[in-house]
């Protein structure tokens, strides 16, 4: 699975945080996230990264990739690529590009502003 957690607005959401992709089913609050069956599939597959897999990008990603391309202008598939060739690279350029410049916070990249101090991008 795809989990530049820190970027999500549920896991930066304040009173009900996500513990991110990762955690136990159990400590997840969010229907969406505990049921998530990307998530699922590669717990059961014993995968770390979606992209680990034989099938990657199966179609489960590709319309999930869809919508972000179409809603937040991210392309999983190719980051997903970026981070199989790198993985300490990769999540390095991400912490860069979702930086706030502003305040040093973390942009929340589904409401596309800081979530620290509000400022939009
Ligand atoms: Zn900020």
């Amino acid at each position: 699975m795809w989990s530049n957690c820190i970027i999500c607005s549920a896991y930066l959401n304040k009173k009900k945080p996500c513990p991110g992709c990762r955690a136990p089913k159990e400590e997840h609050t969010r229907k969406s996230c505990a049921n998530c069956l990307k998530k699922k599939c590669a717990v059961e597959k014993g995968l770390n990264y979606c992209f680990e897999c034989d099938k990657f990008p199966c179609s489960k990603i590709k319309s999930l990739n869809k919508r972000y391309l179409e809603d937040y202008n991210i392309d999983i598939i190719e980051n997903s690529k970026k981070a199989k060739e790198n993985t300490k690279k990769f999540l390095e350029e991400q912490v860069e590009i979702y930086t706030c410049k502003e305040c040093g916070g973390v942009i929340d990249v589904h409401h596309k502003k800081c979530s620290d101090c509000g400022v939009e991008f």
